[in-house]
């Protein structure tokens, strides 16, 4: 197992350091080899085995439900995340996209909506996806324009849906439409819609540089019945932002998880390479590097957790969650820039692992509020504290 040491901090509970070594345990000795090309196959063997072994049951709320307790802990999802994405960046994005995709479910389905899926996402054996950005609605993701058109005892949608995770594997969507009770934000609504409804279709699969499931998705004429509307109507827009409100965080612990690799695939390297007479290591210059990288990961490690606990206590993390996955997404890409530098011409041979993370960071600083929208939202609550004092 890497440095643990920061299992000892008082974020965490007892329960939270026995998860974290048994989870790396259970990584180690089943998320080893190689997953394979079939990355489709590939995942649903990943969500089947993380649901029998158990961890899946942190994904979802609701002790009767199949979920280890009756809210998430975010502290465990994220010490999941970090041990999960050491072991296998895969392994990781199965059990994030569980929580994701279920995560509304979770926080507004029925319970009849609860009852239908959220015990065979725990389990492993039904597969969840979260469908909110559109071609043109990405950031400004309250510009989205996929139509939900109420009809006697259904709604009808029409629209697309893009870089949908999991899309053409998953079961069912959570998928967010417009629905026009009021103007922008809040005139969307969130349905669940099951894989093969008619007029719902895989429209394009889309293949990124750290492959894994992914379209877009179209809806056409496609009839979903108003019991599988989630949450109330026009709530939509606020239920996807309580949902990723969940899971920010656990984004800066998976990029924590991948920069924790990349310093021990530096650290194995530069004691062992050969170099000018002694080893890598012994230069001065590779030892700024390793210091600045132990630092960085630190730092995030630190402004994760303390995110995690905060929300844990009921507490808003509006600040830091964003200063978190700002800090953990954009220091792991350069922790991990460095352990690619360290490896030489090795680091760039396509498997070799550093090659691997180096692919497998870069999107984390774009999805989930790319790290220009942390910023802006740190600065908002910065700015909105200064002036609530200012104001006469
Ligand atoms: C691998 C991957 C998986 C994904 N999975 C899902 C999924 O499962 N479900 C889902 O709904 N979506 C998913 N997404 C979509 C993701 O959330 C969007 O890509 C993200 O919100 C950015 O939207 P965009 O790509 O349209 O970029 P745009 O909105 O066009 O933004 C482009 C760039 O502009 C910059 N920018 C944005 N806002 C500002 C600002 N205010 N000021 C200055 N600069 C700014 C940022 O650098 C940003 O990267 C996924 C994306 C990727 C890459």
């Amino acid at each position: 197992m890497a440095d643990t040491r920061y299992l000892d901090w008082p974020f965490f509970e007892p329960r939270h350091r026995a998860l974290a070594r048994e989870l790396d345990a259970w990584a180690a000795q089943h998320l080893a080899g190689d997953h394979g090309a079939d990355v489709d196959a590939a995942c649903r063997a990943l969500v089947r085995q993380l649901g029998a072994a158990g961890w899946l049951r942190h994904a979802v709320a609701g002790r009767a439900l199949g979920g280890i307790s009756d809210a998430i802990d975010t502290r465990a999802v994220c010490l999941l995340r970090e041990t999960l994405a050491r072991h296998s960046g895969l392994a990781d994005f199965a059990f994030a996209m569980q929580g994701l995709g279920s995560g509304a479910i979770s926080l507004a389905g029925t319970e009849a909506q609860k009852a239908r899926w959220l015990p065979a996402v725990a389990a492993g054996e039904a597969i969840a996806a979260f469908a909110l950005s559109e071609p043109d609605a990405g950031s400004d993701v309250a510009a989205l324009s996929c139509a939900a058109r109420a009809e006697g005892d259904a709604y009808v949608l029409d629209g697309e849906k893009t870089w949908i995770s999991n899309g053409g594997i998953a079961d069912f969507y959570v998928v967010f439409a417009r629905s026009g009770e009021a103007p922008g934000a809040r005139g969307i609504s969130a349905f669940i819609v099951e894989a093969g409804t008619p007029g719902f279709h895989i429209a394009e699969r889309i293949e990124v540089m750290a492959p894994h499931p992914l379209a877009r998705l179209k809806f056409e004429n496609c009839r979903v019945p108003a019991s599988q509307r989630l949450g109330a109507a026009g709530e939509g827009f606020k239920l996807a932002m309580r949902t990723l409100d969940v899971f920010r965080t656990s984004v800066a612990a998976a990029a924590l998880g991948f920069a924790r690799r990349a310093l021990d695939e530096a650290l194995t390297r530069a004691t062992t390479r050969p170099l000018f007479g002694g080893v890598l290591a012994d230069l001065q210059l590779t030892q700024s590097k390793l210091a600045q990288m132990a630092l960085t990961i630190e730092s995030a490690a630190l402004l994760t957790y303390r995110a995690a606990w905060q929300r844990d206590q009921g507490r808003n993390v509006t600040r830091e969650a964003a200063m978190a996955k700002l800090a953990a997404t954009e220091g792991a890409q350069q922790v991990i820039d460095a352990a690619v530098q360290l490896w030489g011409g090795l680091g760039v041979v396509s498997g070799v692992a550093v090659e691997r993370l180096y692919r497998e960071i870069r999107a984390l600083r774009i999805y989930e509020g790319a790290s220009e929208v942390q910023q802006l939202i740190i600065a908002r609550e910065l700015l909105r504290e200064v002036r609530a004092v200012q104001a006469p």
